[in-house]
């Protein structure tokens, strides 16, 4: 097995190429790809190092992938401090000796990393459980995993044991539980957390981590544990429960449930951005004929088609809203009142006009509305009083008209 990826610090960029001419001289081939910091790169990987990119904080890394020193200039004593530090080897830039090292590494390479005696019962255990569980030591090196994680990720316990989380997920996602299991080393304690999973078939799943930090008796993290749940099916239910929650059943519009979670939303941004807002609230003049006439099934029929009109009608920025039996709203953005009243009067003389057809008969249907600006100045429940107050002057004005109310 050789290893596909041969990391380097992004300083080394230009020197790549020189590398890259001297192996493929030899007939090897290198997959390259920077990395930040040591502990960012699969176990497996070969590390080239700048010398003067190290920090402290990186030796305990060094023994835990094949990490080449890289140093201006070569000294028995610095490459053996490097070595004892955990590095693989030590070598100066220009020196072509790094090439035959490599060589000799890829053609050579294989890693035995024998799994440990599993038949202990904690294994069985763990094996008996359906949720993925994995364990890490402090160098986020995978210690140990239940068969339900390998399932799930579809990598062999020996692919896992001895690895790094680097190893198993994709770069955009292991660095997000990288991340997370950083902060949780150094915190100590638990932690609970939602992110992406890339299962085996290369489905993205949605998992809520569980992480716990295990220690020594005297305190020290010696590393992690963690169970994932998967909750993709609960968090659609949940997304499916709330769309739902927010929509008229009958006409397929918003509802005045989503009308009441989204309008404090509006009228903040209003008040951020400077924007103007405007209401339109139609209620369907004599409806109840429309049911005396066509029952109630009938009826069903024409709030649907009047909301299928309505919808048709509306600016792509505004919104629609059954909010009762056969009252709507309509929510305008970017509007003054003047243009508001100007859109409402354009829909019901639209409508007074228009020919539903109901159970195969013509009827006309108009409506009576109300108009009002929402200014961040008046509150929403004395506004909407306001404009419920024109809707009724409009109705007694002899209904199929608008009122608007100027503030
Ligand atoms: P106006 O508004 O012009 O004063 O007259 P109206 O006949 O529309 O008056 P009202 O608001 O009193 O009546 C509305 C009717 O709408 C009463 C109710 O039977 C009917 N209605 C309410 N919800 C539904 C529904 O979901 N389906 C059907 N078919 N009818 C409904
Ligand atoms: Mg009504
Ligand atoms: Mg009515």
């Amino acid at each position: 097995m050789t290893p596909a990826i041969l990391y380097f610090s992004s300083q080394q960029a230009s020197w790549r190429v020189q590398l890259d001419t001297l192996l493929s001289a030899y007939g090897q081939s290198i997959e390259w790809q920077a990395v930040q910091n040591i502990n960012q790169s699969p176990a497996l990987s070969i590390v080239l190092l700048e010398e003067n990119g190290i920090s402290e904080q990186d030796w305990p890394f060094l023994p835990s992938r094949k990490t080449i020193v890289i140093v201006d200039s070569w000294s028995l004593k610095s490459s053996v401090q490097w070595i004892k530090r955990g590095a693989a080897n030590c070598f100066a830039r220009d020196d072509e000796r790094l090439a035959a090292w490599l060589v000799s590494e890829l053609s050579q390479f294989s890693i035995h990393r024998a799994p440990k005696a599993e038949d202990d019962i904690l294994q069985v255990i763990i094996d008996a459980i359906p949720a993925p569980i994995f364990f890490k030591d402090k160098l986020h090196i995978y210690q140990g995993c239940n068969t339900a994680f390998c399932q799930s990720l579809g990598v062999p316990r020996e692919k896992v044991i001895g690895y790094s989380v680097y190893d198993v997920a994709p770069k955009h996602l292991a660095d997000t539980y990288y991340k997370a299991d950083t902060q949780l080393l150094n915190q100590g304690g638990a932690q609970r957390y939602e992110a992406d999973v890339q299962f085996s078939d290369g489905s993205i799943h949605e998992i809520e981590f569980n992480k716990a930090v295990f220690k020594k008796s005297n305190g020290e993290a010696l590393g992690l544990v963690g169970v994932m749940l998967d909750i993709t099916e609960r968090n659609q239910l949940m997304r499916k429960l709330d769309k739902t929650s927010r929509t008229d059943p009958l006409t397929g519009i918003s509802n005045l449930r989503e009308f009441n979670l989204i309008i404090h939303d509006e009228l903040n941004q209003q008040k951020q951005f400077e924007k103007r807002l405007c209401l339109m609230t139609l209620d369907i003049d004599f409806f109840k004929k429309i049911n005396d006439k066509f029952g109630h099934s009938g009826g069903d029929q024409a709030l649907q088609l009047i909301a299928e009109w309505l919808q048709k009608k509306l600016r792509s920025t505004d919104t629609l809203f059954r909010v009762g039996g056969e009252e709507f709203y309509i929510l305008m953005r970017d509007i003054d009142i003047e243009n508001a009243f100007k859109i409402a009067e354009r829909l019901c003389k639209g409508m007074a006009t228009h020919t539903f057809l109901i159970n195969q008969q013509s009827v006309h249907i108009t409506l009576s509305a109300g108009v009002i600006e929402l200014s961040p100045s008046t509150d929403l429940e004395t506004a909407l009083d306001m404009v419920d107050k024109a809707l009724y002057e409009a109705k007694s004005d002899g209904r199929n008209c608008v009122c608007p109310v100027y503030q």
